[in-house]
């Protein structure tokens, strides 16, 4: 355990007074810290995560003894120090960092695309589609970002990008794409887009704060330049984040938090600022959200097949389940595409903050109502101004869940609030 990550937790299974697992995850050998008095129905892990139990470890182990991050020779301070870089090591591993690549600590996935965008060379030309959350949509300067309308389909996709970068001139050009959708769950064709970036030699930024929580990253396989991801929604806490990939932009931009850690060289009349991962991490880094984030990031690697085949299973059950009611519509962009488990719906007749606050109140239910940070994509999709109900599901939602959810939708429809 010495300057190491900590290992993932002890399997724990809690059982509760009807017998059921706590969790399903327990059940799957992936351990989650959920302390509930009832059995809390979870289907908001978009939003933010519950902490697996190896996070929670790490997090007392830090807690319990810290020191100054890369500010301190006495020994806590060499063993937090060991612990952030082994993060950063932990991290690399999994998004398959290439070599040249380096791994920022951030506050969260806004942050970390704030951060890229604060790093484009002058003049860059950004694409995103108007479907991305507002963190991807809108940190780009706005005169020099070119918005892709919603679309209707994986091909749709491609040709909207193809058609955009054939009209867009010459120069550095960035494309935002987004891995799994925050509001249908559904997961995007990233190589597919990539490849149609790189014929036009644009570079390419990952938005994988639903993505990274349930589908492996490789930066190679993937061939996108950059990944960003948050801590709270990887089973993690709040405050850290990542921003992964290539360093040559990183390294030619000014710091993004000019300050102590960025410093090489303070003179008089200029200052010299450091390369790799310490220019844009001015400051005392938040070491407790990047130990942490590490720790979950081993768990998932872990488990993932097991994770996977988990949520896949719960997802069909979900979406047939809802589907099959009347008054029920699933909202979809791309249509059928692999999810990340995440039902949208509305329901006919019914203000979806109300059928939230219904499942809430009387069947302990956890959703989310809203337009989701991505407004355009609900006004695309849902209607204009329109909001829907989110459903998503992953380590703290079991099987009595989904029917749970199913059953009170239909309940509701049949019956009323
Ligand atoms: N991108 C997507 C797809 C998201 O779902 C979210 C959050 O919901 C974000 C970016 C922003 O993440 P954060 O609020 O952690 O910065």
């Amino acid at each position: 355990r010495q300057l190491g990550v900590p290992a993932a937790g002890t399997h724990r299974k809690r059982k509760a007074a009807d017998g059921l697992p706590r969790t399903v995850s327990a059940d799957l050998g992936v351990p989650t810290v959920h302390h509930t008095v009832t059995d809390y129905a979870n289907f908001d892990h978009g939003a933010t995560t519950p902490a697996l139990v190896a996070v929670a470890e790490a997090a007392e182990q830090v807690q319990r003894r810290y020191g100054s991050v890369h500010r301190g020779a006495g020994y806590a301070s060499q063993v937090t120090t060991g612990w952030f870089e082994a993060a950063r090591a932990q991290v690399a591993d999994f998004v398959g960092a290439r070599s040249g690549d380096e791994v920022v600590f951030t506050r969260n996935t806004t942050d970390a695309l704030r951060l890229l965008a604060h790093c484009l060379p002058r003049d860059t030309q950004v694409f995103a589609w108007e479907s991305a959350h507002h963190a991807a949509l809108l940190p780009w300067a706005q005169d020099r970002t070119t918005r892709l309308p919603v679309p209707t389909s994986e091909q749709h996709a491609i040709q909207l990008l193809r058609e955009a970068l054939e009209r867009s001139p010459e120069g550095e050009r960035l494309v935002v794409i987004t891995g799994a959708c925050n509001v249908t769950g559904e997961i995007w064709p990233v190589t597919e887009l990539v490849a149609v970036a790189r014929e036009f030699g644009a570079r390419t930024v990952l938005d994988a704060a639903q993505y990274a929580p349930h589908v492996e990253i490789d930066l190679d396989v993937l061939g996108v330049d950059w990944v960003a991801f948050s801590g709270h929604k990887l089973y993690a806490p709040y405050g850290a984040g990542v921003l992964a990939g290539r360093s040559d932009w990183l390294d030619a931009a000014e710091p993004y938090l000019p300050a102590g850690g960025a410093t090489s060289r303070v003179h008089h009349d200029h200052t010299q600022w450091q390369l790799g991962p310490a220019r844009h991490e001015g400051g005392t880094p938040n070491a407790v959200g990047a130990i942490t984030i590490a720790a979950a990031c081993a768990t998932l690697q872990t488990h993932r097949a097991t994770i996977g085949a988990h949520e896949a299973q719960l997802h069909g059950r979900l979406r047939a389940g809802l589907a099959a009611i009347d008054r029920v519509s699933i909202v979809e962009v791309l249509g059928d595409r692999p999810n990340v488990g995440v039902v949208t719906f509305t329901v006919e007749g019914y203000d979806p903050s109300l059928v939230s606050q219904v499942l809430a109140d009387e069947d302990a239910i956890a959703v989310r109502d809203g337009r989701f940070c991505a407004h355009l994509l609900c006004d695309a999709v849902v209607g204009d101004g329109a909001c829907a109900i989110r459903a998503s599901l992953g380590l703290a939602t079991n099987g009595e869940h989904v029917d749970r959810l199913v059953a009170a939708v239909r309940r509701l429809v049949e019956h009323g609030p």
